[in-house]
């Protein structure tokens, strides 16, 4: 409830719940699952759906079909991006929310990411409700092991896609979050995409690249001024 009282004060309307996380080691935090439903109730009893919207992660069909009714953003995470039985299962549960967020996956071209957004319009999904999300590639060469891949999303943003930024997986590393977000912002991109929290350093998940809710404010009132 801090994360959402600072993103209502700044009338930013999203804010990522993700209850089910898919996590490179299995002794890794792997979210709230269903009970987290009820922290979403909790917050419901304060903010109307109009006032705030919940994004939310699903990894499989039985994830997706116990929280359509409850978000208002389905998000498909880099890790399933061309998990083409769950891209052709969106359509069918999509009703009342806003848009379905895909992100690239960090090993994948523009080409395939454009390929899986297609599966899901041919699944009942209409473009106009697809928004895509770069999240930075894995790379040898760039000293955080990520590139943030600018160009791919300009070019999906031609093809006629919103297109939204993740610097915080796109730089793995929270002193470059806000750089990369204010140049995201500059660039005109649709939203960005920023894991805050707290304590960042006691984060459960992503710690490194978490950034303080002081930080976020700043940049969040930064883009007041500037606009
Ligand atoms: C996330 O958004 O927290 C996430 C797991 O990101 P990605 O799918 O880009 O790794
Ligand atoms: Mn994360």
């Amino acid at each position: 409830s801090q994360v959402a009282n600072i993103l209502r004060k700044h009338d930013v309307t999203y804010i990522r719940t993700q209850l089910f996380k898919p996590r490179t080691r299995p002794e890794s935090f792997q979210g709230l699952g269903v009970e987290g439903l009820q922290v979403l109730a909790k917050l419901r009893e304060t903010y109307s759906v109009e006032e705030l919207k919940f994004v939310a992660e699903v990894c499989s069909e039985e994830q997706l079909a116990a929280i359509a009714d409850d978000v208002q953003v389905i998000q498909i995470g880099a890790r399933n991006m061309q998990n083409f039985e769950l891209l052709k299962v969106i359509g069918k549960y999509l009703k009342k929310q806003d848009f379905v967020l895909l992100k690239r996956g960090f090993a994948n071209t523009l080409e395939e990411w454009l390929a899986s957004a297609e599966y899901l319009q041919r699944f009942g999904v209409p473009k106009n409700k697809i928004v895509l999300c770069e999240r930075g590639s894995r790379t040898l060469t760039s000293p955080t092991g990520v590139h943030l891949d600018f160009i791919a999303a300009l070019v999906a943003k031609q093809s006629g896609y919103q297109v939204i930024i993740d610097p915080s997986h796109g730089t793995k590393k929270r002193e470059f979050v806000l750089p990369l977000a204010t140049a995201a912002i500059a660039m005109d991109f649709d939203g960005v995409m920023i894991e805050c929290h707290p304590e960042p350093a006691k984060s459960v998940s992503d710690a490194a690249q978490a950034i303080s809710l002081e930080e976020a404010e700043q940049f969040l009132l930064a883009r007041h001024s500037s606009n």
